[in-house]
């Protein structure tokens, strides 16, 4: 992977503590532009940042809370209504996202997931402990003690420099560990 750019667009917890918006976290990489988790208020954090949802081409989950993916259901409808996608977007979770997603879209817009959509949406699920190449981008999945009906996933994403690594880690959603980490 070439140089990248990392943006914290939300880095709140559930809660609101401190009026910070929920996690959503930018990354541009070569040649594809994805986010880190999609909580509640991800579309209001990219407006406020001046990030086009249509720019999105892969959102990565690390867990399957509402403040880490409540904000699909919104994404997906946008998407469709607002930005009139038109190219794929692909979103990449613990194993149980396909189900959960669905659950959560048809939860809060009844019949969304049956509508004709203008772009493919390809939900996908992460193996554990096995690199997984999506675009230009390569991740690799280790489950972490973090109760959510789903796996929770420490997600570890390779940088420009050699033997560096964007690693995502949330041990509580108090109390997240996110940084660089050396092989
Ligand atoms: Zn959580």
């Amino acid at each position: 992977m070439a140089t990248i750019q990392v943006r914290f667009l939300g880095s709140g917890d559930a809660f609101g503590s401190g009026g910070r918006l929920q996690t959503c976290i930018w990354i541009k990489a070569a040649t594809s532009t994805f986010l880190v988790d999609c909580g509640a208020s991800a579309l209001i954090a990219m407006r406020r940042f001046g990030v086009a949802p249509n720019d999105i081409d892969l959102i990565l989950l690390t867990h399957l809370h509402g403040d880490h993916f409540g904000g699909l259901p919104f994404f997906v409808l946008e998407a469709q209504l607002i930005s009139k996608r038109s190219r794929p977007l692909v979103i990449v979770g613990p194993p149980g996202t396909k189900r959960r997603v669905v659950e959560a879209m048809e939860l809060f817009f009844a019949g969304s997931t049956r509508v004709h959509r203008s772009f493919a949406l390809d939900i996908r699920e992460l193996t554990l402990d096995q690199p997984q190449t999506l675009g230009d981008v390569t991740v690799t999945a280790y489950r972490v003690q973090h109760p959510a009906g789903a796996p929770s996933l420490a997600l570890r994403i390779p940088c420009a420099r050699e033997n560096h690594y964007l690693f995502w880690r949330y041990r509580m959603d108090r109390s997240p560990c996110v940084g660089s980490q050396r092989s």
